[in-house]
């Protein structure tokens, strides 16, 4: 790690791109243009890196997609998006030799693999006598910046963003992309399709439908967010049929986008306006930051529950119950339309996400790691530090968790949020004209209002696969054998 930038103009820079895939608001390309050197960048796809926490279907069809849509820029630019596949801190040095590059630039990440990485790539570049500098790329504020009054890590979201807030939010770097100086003079590079991110079945599709993929598309995004989105954030976001939040998450997780960017545009938005009190929406913001703040400091959690009680929680295997959940036929049609959206789009509204997450590990008593895993092969925002916060926030077993005792009526919750229907219609045609009385408990309508309306249960909709008194009594009951620490 250098201190200071020196510069030696005549040779490049290697821009080690990460979750970090655009060319605004990017500090290590910031850095490398006031250098005034020329910028070589690179993206290396090592599969093996995360173990089990690779990449899963949704997030590598993203990335595929990102990683086109910035060579295209790049290209635009002069330059060549050099790809790799294998381990960094083996293709950096030679791609630093073969490029006389003195410099590596890249931006910092935050999981264990990827940190892991890092610190490879530290060393082996190190060895090699080429500088390095990192960023902090896709965070407001570093994980380790914050702390409670004892010096510890925060574990309650409230304390945590009362003394984040005031100092949290930070200008996005401004520069005029078509003044990156991309070399013109490329190394050998993989071809996209040789990274092989997208899967060899046809499931990928249905994904093209639902995005368009691109940094641009992100500042749209942010665009209609700001216009459209957070004046009425804290009255519509909790509304699945509605179009009432962001979707920036999936642009987030590869960072087409920065926290920084959105933050500075919604805060621009507001001072022209005339918001009072606290800007919901960016607390949402400042949920991803404490998630990150909670995996950095507990790197164990995408596995094991940060409360250790719960290590000992009786989950059961059900392997029929399981499948059941993932595609959508439980039986609850707001947990089946949730799961079917999740499958046909890569996204779940978060309304949702806490519903469907509280079913699994409460009224099928499945462990939060099978949901977990299942949303991290399906989203395409699939994020380790907020999936692992989100689902040991439902089990109970995470910071600043729900209870465990309490426990979401997957009824109710689809009569409060999403009264006449709307949104499970949408995902379980079947139920389509099904009157918005039954739709939430399609099993207590009479015969022939289920049969007017073409509703065969156990057909083509299924009976609950639990009833929900009795899940709720089983999970209780299970709560009730872990011995308080
Ligand atoms: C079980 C479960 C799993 C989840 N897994 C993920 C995941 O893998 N990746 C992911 O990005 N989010 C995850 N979330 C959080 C949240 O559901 C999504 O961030 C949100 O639904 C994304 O939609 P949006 O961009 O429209 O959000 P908006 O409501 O518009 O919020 C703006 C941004 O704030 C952040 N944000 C919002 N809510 C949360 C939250 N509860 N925790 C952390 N950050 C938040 C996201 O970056 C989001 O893009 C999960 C939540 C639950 C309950």
């Amino acid at each position: 790690m250098i201190s200071e930038i020196s510069s030696n103009s005549a040779s490049p820079i290697i821009v080690w791109f990460r979750k970090d895939l655009r060319l605004r608001d990017h500090p290590c390309l910031h850095a490398a243009m006031l250098a005034g050197q020329k910028i070589i960048p690179v993206f290396i796809w090592d599969s093996e890196e995360g173990g089990q926490w690779s990449p899963g279907a949704s997030s590598r069809w993203w990335l595929h997609h990102a990683l086109q849509s910035l060579a295209k820029e790049i290209k635009s630019l002069g330059g060549q998006l050099i790809l790799k596949k294998g381990k960094a801190a083996e293709i950096l040095p030679l791609l630093a030799q073969e490029s006389y590059a003195d410099k590596v630039f890249y931006s910092r990440t935050y999981d264990p693999y990827s940190i892991a990485t890092q610190e490879s790539v530290e060393e082996a570049l190190d060895d090699a006598r080429v500088e390095t500098e990192s960023f902090n790329s896709s965070l407001l504020q570093e994980p380790w910046e914050m702390k409670n009054g004892t010096g510890k890590p925060f574990q309650v979201f409230t304390p945590y963003w009362r003394k984040s807030r005031p100092v949290i939010y930070r200008e996005p770097a401004v520069y005029e992309i078509s003044k990156l100086p991309f070399t013109p003079h490329p190394l050998p590079s993989d071809s996209l399709e040789s990274l092989a991110l997208l899967p060899d079945y046809s499931w990928q599709q249905k994904l093209e439908s639902h995005w368009s993929v691109s940094e641009d598309a992100a500042h749209q995004q942010l665009e209609r967010t700001v216009h459209e989105v957070t004046h009425s954030y804290a009255t519509r976001r909790n509304y699945p049929a509605v179009d009432g939040t962001s979707r920036l998450s999936p642009y987030l997780a590869w960072g087409l986008i920065s926290p920084r960017q959105i933050c500075h545009s919604v805060l621009q938005a507001e001072t022209e306006g005339s918001h009072r009190g606290e800007n919901k929406f960016l607390v949402e913001i400042g949920w991803r930051e404490f998630s990150y703040h909670l995996l950095y400091h507990f790197p164990s959690i995408p596995d094991q529950p940060l409360r250790a009680k719960y290590a000992s929680f009786p989950w059961i295997e059900d392997k029929i119950n399981l499948k059941r959940w993932q595609f959508g036929n439980t039986g609850y049609p707001m947990v089946d339309a949730g799961m079917r959206q999740l499958y046909e789009s890569g996204w779940m509204h978060n309304r949702v996400r806490m519903i469907v997450a509280s079913f699994l590990v409460k009224h099928l008593l499945l462990s939060w790691n099978d949901g977990a895993r299942w949303f991290w092969d399906t989203l395409v925002d699939a994020d380790l530090a907020s999936n692992t916060q989100g689902w040991q926030w439902a089990a109970g077993c995470g910071a600043d968790a729900a209870p465990y005792f309490r426990i979401f009526n997957p009824i109710t919750q689809g009569e409060k949020f999403d009264g006449r229907g709307e949104y499970a219609k949408r995902w379980i045609p079947q139920l389509e004209s099904l009157p918005s009385k039954w739709i939430f408990r399609p099993w207590e309508a009479p015969a022939e209002i289920l049969k007017t309306h073409g509703v065969d249960l156990g057909g083509n909709y299924p009976e609950p696969c639990i009833d929900h008194s009795e899940g709720r009594t089983r999970a209780l009951a299970a709560l009730a054998t872990l011995k308080t620490p």
